[in-house]
């Protein structure tokens, strides 16, 4: 039996040695083990710190991505190169605490696909990442037809098979959270109290934030264009009685010169309603465009010698050839 962990870093220089040895110590007993770590194009010394990490531990090892291709893409890189029974990602911040990792294989074993965990709500976080986190599931909830759990995030354990189903998955904007609910499987949760940060700051700014909140509604439901169809119905069903009124005034009263403010009213709120129809099918209609390009969610640059290639990788159908060796070193 052989475990892998796949962490997704992105300028995390000063977590990694901390990290890299928190799991190690939690990942004891009769299996083989892997970590392999995701350099989502850092631009601080996450590359060499793994450079140095990785040939002083065979256990250790890296990819680095061409570019920063954001936390979901960093993680497929990862599940591409992972070649263990079960897989677990976890972030590199400290802030999916290791010391759970005994009770993530221990339901594998008790016969479990999928474990992942939960986080209790944290009073230490900020209340404005609280709020939005929450607002972002009950949107989540209500505009699809998947059922998202609040505090899910990305530390969980996969078994072989369910990696082996998301890497055959030929979506480029994956929304890792939601595919996993809706792949089935077994299913176990954990529920555990998040750390803060060990160093750094968060790499998820707002503009991520949005784009994830985003890529999860538009991945997984189909239901705003139903509510746009719903939103457009109701509209010009107003505007028809609004058009039996205005006939009314016109043939049987006369008060004729209907004020300006109902004109530019009814005006402006019908332009609004097409703008956010129209917007609607635009972010469907963005993503057709991008998964018909057919371009890998991610590209590799180099990884460490000991790393083999994987049968299925998005990103080495494009660059054939994958250099063995940070191109720092050159
Ligand atoms: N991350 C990444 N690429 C990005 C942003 C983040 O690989 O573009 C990684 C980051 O290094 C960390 C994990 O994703 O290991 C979660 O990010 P972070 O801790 O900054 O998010 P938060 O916990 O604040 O939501
Ligand atoms: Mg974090």
């Amino acid at each position: 039996m052989k475990i892998s962990v796949v962490i997704p870093a992105y300028n995390e220089e000063e977590n990694l040695p901390e990290i890299a040895r928190q799991v190690k110590l939690n990942l004891t007993g009769r299996y083989e083990r892997e970590v392999i770590f995701v350099d989502d194009g850092s631009s601080d010394g996450t590359a060499q710190v793994l450079h140095q990490l990785c040939a002083a531990d065979p256990e250790l090892h890296y990819v680095s991505l061409s570019r920063n291709f954001g936390h979901q893409s960093a993680l497929r890189a990862g599940l591409a190169y992972a070649t263990g029974d079960c897989v677990i990602s976890l972030d590199a911040d400290l802030q999916h605490p290791p010391a759970l990792l005994p009770e993530l294989l221990a339901q594998w074993v008790a016969g479990y696909d999928i474990v992942y965990t939960r986080r209790r709500d944290d009073t230490r976080e900020p209340w404005l990442k609280r709020r939005t986190s929450r607002a972002f599931y009950e949107t989540m909830n209500t505009l699809s037809s998947v059922n998202f759990e609040p505090g899910t995030a990305d530390y969980r354990l996969l078994d072989r098979r369910v990696v082996d189903v998301i890497q055959a998955s030929p979506d480029i904007d994956l929304f890792l959270r939601g595919f996993i609910h809706w792949v089935g499987f077994r299913q176990k949760r954990i529920d555990y109290t998040p750390e803060p940060r060990f160093r750094g700051k968060t790499k998820y700014t707002v503009r991520k934030m949005l784009k994830l909140a985003l890529s999860g509604i538009t991945s997984f439901s189909v239901r705003p264009l139903h509510l746009a169809t719903l939103a457009g119905a109701v509209v010009s069903g107003l505007a028809f009685l609004y058009a039996f009124y205005a006939l009314f005034i016109l043939v049987f009263t006369d008060r004729a010169v209907p004020g300006w403010a109902s004109v530019l009213l009814s005006v402006l709120f019908i332009g609004g309603i097409q703008l956010l129809v129209l917007g609607i099918i635009g972010e469907y209609l963005g993503k057709l465009f991008v998964q018909a390009k057919g371009r890998p969610p991610y590209l590799v640059q180099a990884t460490d010698a000991a790393l083999g290639t994987p049968d299925r990788n998005p990103g080495h159908r494009w660059a054939a050839e994958v250099p063995t060796e940070p191109t720092s070193e050159k």
